[in-house]
């Protein structure tokens, strides 16, 4: 039976740090609607440069190009078991376009994790996030410094301080989610999905909460 589970949480709260380790534990797929953006715009592709603006100014992409691009995701092979969505859906348009699309499978949503964090932590872990280029993994100097300063441990890539990291975009960022995205917490609460995950716990302590939740 597949399995599919969102982690919602505001930026920074740490779903792309749980997701990898998740993904792995698990044999599941991680799908970060960010890092398919970021790959886009590194290649300079069609889908990047109309997606381009907006992450920068750290609003969202449209409803439309963003959803076009996690169906075509999800309709690979390697989710027919079911996946990890991180970072997507973002808005009630998303969502329902989700439902409709596994509905369509024969699939369904199990859970979606809740990762929450205070604002101000958010700022905090944003400012020092290093981001690796080869596939996005992150690391903090203070909360999860990597084994070699500069380089990712698990491919070794160079790291940097994504753009939309800096103070004003981050803050732009948080709004925007609690404007669009946080709806959505309602939204899974009422189907009986949502699953309150305390993100501000060590990095550890939260993987081993979100394993309640997440059935291997
Ligand atoms: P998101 O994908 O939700 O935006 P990330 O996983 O990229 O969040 O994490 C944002 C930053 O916070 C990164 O620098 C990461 O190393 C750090 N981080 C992630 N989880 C924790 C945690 N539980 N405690 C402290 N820092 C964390
Ligand atoms: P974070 O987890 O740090 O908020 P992401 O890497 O998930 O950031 O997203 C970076 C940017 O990519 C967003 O600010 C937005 O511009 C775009 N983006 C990612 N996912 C979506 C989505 N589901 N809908 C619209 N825009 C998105």
């Amino acid at each position: 039976m597949a399995k599919f589970y969102i982690l919602v949480g505001p930026p920074g709260a740490g779903k792309g740090t749980q997701a990898v380790i998740i993904a792995e534990k698990c044999g599941i797929p991680h799908i970060s609607s960010g890092n398919i953006f970021r790959e886009n715009l590194q290649n300079e592709t069609e889908l990047g440069k109309k997606a381009k603006a907006f992450m920068e100014k750290g609003e969202l992409v449209p409803d439309d190009i963003t959803i076009g691009m996690v169906t075509d995701r999800l309709s690979q092979p390697d989710c027919e078991q079911g996946s990890l969505l991180d970072g997507f859906p973002r808005t009630p348009a998303q969502a329902e376009a989700l439902s409709a699309f596994l509905e369509q499978h024969g699939k369904k949503i199990n859970a979606v994790p809740l990762i929450d964090v205070p604002s101000d932590e958010l700022i905090e872990r944003l400012s020092g996030r290093w981001t690796c280029k080869a596939e996005g993994h992150v690391y903090h100097p203070k909360f999860k410094p990597p084994k070699k300063e500069g380089f990712c441990d698990l491919d070794d890539s160079e790291l940097y301080q994504r753009e939309d990291d800096k103070r004003e975009t981050v803050e732009q960022r948080i709004r925007v989610y609690n404007q669009q995205t946080a709806p959505l917490i309602e939204y899974y609460e009422k189907k009986g999905l949502l699953r309150k995950i305390d993100g501000s716990q060590k990095i550890e302590d939260v993987t081993s909460d979100l394993l309640k939740v997440v059935e291997c």
